[in-house]
């Protein structure tokens, strides 16, 4: 198994599509990383140029700190599964497994056993002897999902190999990928739009936007210290909640809401010349405190417009003026539509995000200091 180091790597299509932008990123030996973003953020030809599919337009990738950007996919020894399958329509589903395994000159008997095991793994037992044709779109995506893991290489490059499948055997096949991982030690590069296959897979989350890598971190790191709006917003279901405030001091935000404003402690300091000025102001649903009433002044009263029953938890939809808020609370707190509510954010729970750039402010302080 391989490191895998990106330097300064872009990709620029013909016509000029900047699909890449100066990516710096690595993924350890053995490693699980996983590159998440929207669609058409990049994620698949960041992929395919390590899978040495693409031109790697600028930059270097290497492989064990060894240069491969001129290597052809074979001499890199990946195993990939794509979203589309591209499987060998004559042969059958037993055979298009095998078919790296005898490429690659292993005894027919260890061939046999290999091909068994993954197709146990992923549920392919009963339909070896079957041709691609007659599966379901999932089943041909297990097939060559199957087909990458089942060989031993230098990095598994897996591009939304769950897409086609239902949601329960998404969730099934996503433990056992992590699975196999863990049993192989397998360096892999996992690529998706889905936030919850990521935090499951990885141990460490690429997040890209529009070409360009914004934060590379563990859930934890994403998840509490996000750099940018972009991501705070990304991560996170219900999405967290921007509203308008108002720097009060360098530790303090004031959100205007109802008759007056509240002011809200931070939990770390914003630059001295945002004093005055208006930032954007996060909070993520699950970390709104409701309560029936006013209690001191640092709570807005914003109104309930719908309920959302989830068993455990609710979602409330509140205005806070002409701003919508989303609201996670457990069951057991009693609201009705109409009701007035009263927020309150605690300092560790506030985000701040300059207007213009949408980077974190507190953020970048702490990291500084
Ligand atoms: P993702 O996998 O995140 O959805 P892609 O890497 O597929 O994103 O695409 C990133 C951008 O590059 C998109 O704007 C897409 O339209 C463009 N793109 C992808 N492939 C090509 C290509 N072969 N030629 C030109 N533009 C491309
Ligand atoms: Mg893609």
């Amino acid at each position: 198994m391989s490191r895998v180091d990106a330097k300064h790597m872009w990709k620029i299509y013909e016509g000029g599509v900047e699909a890449v932008k100066d990516a710096n990123f690595y993924c350890e030996d053995g490693g699980f990383v996983a590159i998440l973003g929207p669609s058409g953020c990049g994620k698949s030809s960041t992929l395919r140029m390590i899978a040495g599919l693409e031109e790697i337009t600028r930059g270097e990738l290497l492989f064990d700190g060894k240069l491969v950007n001129h290597l052809g996919p074979r001499q890199r020894n990946i195993a990939l599964a794509f979203e589309t399958y591209a499987l060998y329509a004559p042969l059958t589903i037993y055979e298009n497994i095998a078919f790296p395994l005898k490429a690659g000159g292993l005894k027919k008997s260890e061939v046999d056993k290999k091909v068994k095991q993954i197709a146990d793994m992923l549920n392919l037992t009963d339909v070896l002897r079957r041709k691609p044709a007659h599966l379901s779109g999932g089943q041909q995506q297990r097939v060559s999902l199957a087909r990458a893991l089942v060989r031993d290489p230098n990095v598994f490059l897996l591009d939304e190999p769950l897409s086609h499948m239902d949601q329960r055997v998404r969730v099934v096949l996503r433990a056992r990928i992590r699975r196999i991982h863990d049993e192989l030690g397998s360096t892999t590069i996992y690529v998706t739009h889905d936030q919850e296959e990521a935090i499951s897979l990885a141990d460490s989350i690429i997040v890209m936007n529009v070409g360009v890598i914004q934060q590379i971190g563990t859930v934890d790191e994403l998840w509490n210290h996000p750099v940018n709006k972009f991501v705070a917003g990304f991560l996170g279901e219900p999405a967290m909640n921007f509203l308008e405030g108002k720097i009060e001091k360098p530790q303090e935000v004031s959100i205007a809401g109802g008759e007056g404003e509240a002011t809200f402690q931070l939990s770390g300091e914003v630059e001295e010349r945002y004093v005055g000025g208006e930032v954007t102001v996060g909070i993520r649903p699950q970390k709104v405190i409701v309560s029936p009433n006013k209690k001191g002044d640092k709570l807005v009263p914003s109104l309930i417009e719908v309920i959302e029953p989830l068993g455990e938890s609710k979602i409330l939809t509140a205005k806070l003026d002409d701003v919508e808020l989303k609201i996670v609370t457990s069951y057991e707190v009693e609201a009705r539509v109409g009701q007035i509510i009263w927020l309150e954010f605690k300092p560790e729970d506030i985000h701040i995000f300059d207007k213009e750039t949408e980077n974190a402010l507190i953020e970048k302080l702490s990291r500084n200091g």
